[in-house]
């Protein structure tokens, strides 16, 4: 008797819907010596010194052992900080996570047999185009609907009887709205979001990374409608990107689904630590974020000087786009020049580059870099 070959090929060990998955792509992190890096959006400044110090006196014999599975003192310090209880928050391994575990709380994965309007929205995760682009990843990985809203050319919030002769789905079950927005950089008026609020019923995430360097916040907008919340991170204006810290701020009820289903251990020690010695030193960063703001102006003001097109900015970069060559040359040419901006070869957005504002002396070079690079590309 024989006894049948068995496939033991690994493709076929993977889930389909995986087998098919696009993984987020990062923005590069080269070791090259000397490099200018305007590409991923972090503070050009160190953490404080208290928080290298917080870190550096945490990494002893504790080590062995594991953190606060809660987070405990670090959502007490939020709480106070925003003038909220600590069931309002949750913190994550980045705010990445806590967006992933929204995707899997609120959302169901999609079904063949959904017909009604009910039952799609449902299964249906939407945001805006151009936007955050790990929301259709997330999306994909949790076998949900996506629903993907183009903005206009202005890059602007569209208003909601806009919305309304849109593909913009009111009843969806997860909407991620970023403000600041990235790459456009354009920030949302908080009344605006309210009135997009009030018209939603479904849970809709206000992705507020970028927020430290705008005008406004809309952390109002949880507390007066319960399917609001609002995404922060420790990463972008608090240099600790290396840390992996985020929180969500919300509705105890959708933030205690949330916390059902992370990871017990899900925010490492040390992250906590040293988003707590953060939270100590506000002053500290309230500083930088004045000059990053202030080198927002002065970057928009030289590259409008040369003719480029630079959208008004709420965030730490610009999105600027150039006369007499194309966003790809810029970009190459930059390149070239050991300074490293971020180009997306998508639609509408392909004409453009998303620089983040960097120290005084790197704005300096990556402005006279850019007035050289205009003048070689000039026709004569
Ligand atoms: C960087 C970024 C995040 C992720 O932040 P982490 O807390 O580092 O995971 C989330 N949303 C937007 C829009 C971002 O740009």
């Amino acid at each position: 008797m024989t006894t049948k070959r068995r496939d033991h090929s690994p493709r076929q060990l993977v889930r389909p819907i995986v087998r098919k998955l696009h993984g987020y792509v990062p923005g590069e992190q080269p070791k090259v010596p000397g490099l200018i890096k305007l590409n991923t959006n972090e503070n050009p400044a160190p953490p404080s010194p208290k928080v290298i110090r917080a870190i550096r006196s945490a990494t002893d014999e504790r080590l062995r052992r594991y953190p606060d599975p809660a987070a405990r003192p670090l959502r007490e310090a939020l709480a106070k900080f925003h003038g909220c209880k600590r069931e309002n928050i949750i913190v994550g391994n980045g705010s990445d996570e806590l967006l992933a575990l929204a995707t899997r709380a609120f959302a169901e994965p999609r079904q063949a047999g959904a017909t009604t309007r009910r039952q799609i929205a449902k299964q249906t995760i939407q945001y805006f185009t151009p936007s955050y682009s790990l929301y259709p990843i997330l999306a994909d990985i949790h076998g949900a609907r996506r629903n993907e809203v183009k903005l206009p050319a202005s890059f602007e919030l569209p208003t909601n009887e806009a919305l309304q002769k849109s593909n913009w789905n009111f009843s969806a079950a997860l909407s991620y709205i970023t403000t600041p927005n990235a790459p456009s950089g354009r920030g949302y008026a908080t009344s605006d979001l309210s009135k997009l609020c009030a018209a939603q019923s479904g849970v809709t995430i206000l992705d507020e990374a970028y927020v430290d360097f705008a005008d406004e916040n809309a952390l109002r907008l949880p507390k007066r409608f319960p399917h609001v919340i609002v995404s922060r991170t420790f990463s972008k204006a608090y240099s600790l990107c290396f840390q992996r810290i985020g929180y969500l701020v919300g509705h105890p009820v959708l933030i205690g689904a949330l916390d059902r289903i992370r990871d017990s251990y899900n925010v490492n020690g040390l992250g906590q630590t040293a988003a707590l010695a953060t939270l100590s030193d506000i002053g500290h960063y309230r500083k930088q974020f004045e000059h990053i703001v202030q080198w927002r102006t002065k970057t928009t003001g030289s590259l409008e000087a040369l003719g480029f097109e630079v959208l008004p900015s709420q965030a730490n970069f610009i999105f600027a786009r150039p006369t007499g060559i194309t966003a790809a040359e810029w970009f190459q040419q930059l390149r070239v020049r050991k300074i490293l901006t971020r180009w997306f070869d998508a639609p509408k957005v392909r004409d453009w580059l998303r620089i983040t504002i960097g120290t005084e002396t790197e704005m300096r070079k990556f402005l006279s870099a850019t007035r050289a690079i205009h003048r070689s590309n000039r026709p004569p």
